[in-house]
């Protein structure tokens, strides 16, 4: 059986064929360099992947955080992991790069954080939220106060 894959790692994308016998590549063809035929040997076989998505925070000033893999996980475990990951939650805050999850499944790879959440009372003044800046400044308006 062959397979036909390009490359993804680097910007050229050589096409590449991989020929499989009995669930063992025998030979790659195709490939400029020694790091295609690695490729074509991970990806035909068992392919990898950098799983990014995202973990409920409780008491952040945002809801989710996103994360990704520290390392490519197997494509085959995707849908596990994400139901391991879908289960998880962490309290605020969380820093940018903070491991949430190690050795997920058995696969070395850890789940990082990929962008900061503040604990709630944290939030600046600066990112208060519109409604509650005019509600402040409608009660001290001369029209208000002339209703009264
Ligand atoms: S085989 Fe080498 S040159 Fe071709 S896309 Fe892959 S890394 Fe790039």
């Amino acid at each position: 059986m062959e397979k036909k894959l390009i490359c993804v790692s680097c910007p050229i994308g050589c096409e590449i064929t991989a020929r499989i016998e009995n669930g063992v590549v025998t030979s790659v063809t195709g490939n400029r360099c020694p790091r295609g035929e690695a490729y074509a040997r991970q990806e035909a076989i068992d392919p990898m992947r950098v799983l990014p998505t995202s973990v409920q925070v409780i008491g952040g000033d945002l809801p989710l955080v996103s994360v990704k893999t520290d390392r490519p996980v197997p494509k085959r475990l995707i849908w596990q992991i994400m139901d391991y990951i879908r289960a998880l939650s962490i309290e605020a805050p969380v820093k940018i790069g903070q491991v949430l999850a190690e050795d997920i499944m058995g696969t070395e790879a850890n789940l990082v954080a990929t962008r900061e959440v503040r604990p709630v009372q944290e939030r600046s003044p600066s990112r208060a939220s519109p409604l509650k800046q005019s509600r402040a400044g409608s009660s001290r308006s001369p029209d208000r106060t002339g209703e009264q």
